[in-house]
This record gives structure tokens, sequence and C-alpha cells, in this order.
């Protein structure tokens, strides 16, 4: 079984996949590498416990953060890529 990164969209195998929640519904599955912020998150709302009313925006927020991050990421890496092949013709 493998299963899709709902934050940075890498695939693996769905036995080395993390639970989410709170950041995201237990149905979908993190990497090993984004559940470091799945742990950040429960650190942060335990420290802001009593205020359920955001804890849902909250996550939102992140998780949106979170992904056009990664996809700004994905971009810079494919235009040094272009400029490293570029580069390489010139030579
Ligand atoms: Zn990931």
């Amino acid at each position: 079984m493998e299963y899709e990164c709902a934050i940075c969209g890498v695939e693996g195998m769905l036995v080395r996949s993390n639970n989410p929640e709170p950041l995201l519904p237990r149905e979908q599955r993190v990497c090993s590498s984004c559940n470091a912020y799945v742990t950040a998150t429960r650190v942060v709302l335990m420290t802001k416990a009593g205020n359920s009313a955001s804890k849902g925006e909250f996550c939102d927020t992140l998780v949106n953060v979170l992904k056009m991050a990664y996809t700004l990421r994905g971009a810079h890496e494919s235009l040094m890529e272009l400029m490293m092949g570029n580069m390489e013709e010139d030579e």
C-alpha cells in the first residue's frame, strides 16, 4: 500500500506514513518530513488549550501556508535546474 503526502505530495509506503491529526483528518497521511509540522502544531495547540473555537481555522491556515511553501520551493528548484542546464549548454 502506497500513499501520497497530503502536504508536500511525496509518495511512499503507507506503513511509513504518519497520522496528521489535528492538522488534517486522520484519513489523510503525511511523510516523516512533514510530520514535524504536525508535531509542532500539537505543541502549539496544547499551549493554547481551551481556545478550541479557532483550532480548525488555525490548522486550515497552517496547511495552506505549508502547501504554498512546498509549491514555491518546487518552483524554485525547477528554476535552479533550468539555470544549471543553461549554464552547462554555454560551456
Ligand atoms: Zn510530506
